[in-house]
């Protein structure tokens, strides 16, 4: 009987601590600068900074939210993924990358594993950074399952007058790709849970379709 009481002593602790019906994983990448964390803590914690403090390592949060019904936890990362460095960089830690290689392939190898769904992000003002969206495409596109969600996402829509790419440029490219685009300020807090939202739903209809 002691035994009995214990089992569902544990059952119900486990089911405490379940706080959601599905737990999907996306990974933020793009050049640095974009706004990536800017975004990432504009969704898990709603809060902006206009330091820019560039990432060193993996910056991770969570966020519940809910779709039909269901919880979805998110697990967002962001990694910066040392491969895709200036080449001019490159060069000049040529010694010191090529020591820490297979460590670096092994981080992102780990980074992007189980990965369901990403946003890859640029800078409206800063044309270099959406020229990069290819590689940075490319480089997701190795690490990663075909069916991995993937939306284009141009960042700082509230800088008007610096504006360097149209929409018009993120929306063909991302057509072109097959992916989902949307414009965001993480400043102003536009769009930024409707980018998040429509990737994990998009995730969660994929699933569910899988296991049908
Ligand atoms: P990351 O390197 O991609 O993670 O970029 P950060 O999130 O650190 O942002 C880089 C800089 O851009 C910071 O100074 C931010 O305050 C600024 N920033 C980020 N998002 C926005 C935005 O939507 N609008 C504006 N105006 N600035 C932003």
């Amino acid at each position: 009987e002691e035994k009995e009481t214990r089992k569902k002593r544990e059952m119900g602790s486990y089911r405490a601590y379940e706080d959601h019906d599905y737990l999907f994983k996306l990974v933020l990448i793009g050049d640095s600068g974009v706004g990536k964390s800017n975004l990432l803590t504009r969704f898990s914690k709603n809060e902006f900074s206009l330091q820019s403090k560039p990432t060193i390592g993996v910056e991770f949060a969570t966020r519940n939210i809910h779709v039909n019904n269901k919880i979805i936890k998110a697990q967002i990362l962001i990694w910066i993924s040392l491969i895709l460095l200036h080449l001019r960089i490159w060069q000049e830690r040529y010694v010191l990358l090529s020591i820490h290689f297979f460590q670096y392939r092994a981080i992102t190898n780990a980074y992007y594993r189980g990965a369901l769904g990403a946003l890859l992000v640029y800078d409206v003002t800063r044309h270099v950074t959406f020229e990069s969206i290819k590689k940075w495409l490319k480089e997701l596109r190795n690490h990663t399952d075909d069916d991995i969600v993937v939306m284009l996402v141009g960042n700082k829509s509230d800088l008007r007058h610096l504006r360097a790419v149209s929409t018009e440029d993120g929306k063909a490219f991302a057509e072109n790709e097959n992916i989902y685009f949307m414009e965001t300020s993480a400043l102003e807090s536009l769009n930024v849970e409707n980018a998040f939202a429509e990737v994990l739903t998009q995730i969660y209809h994929l699933t569910r379709k899988k296991a049908l």
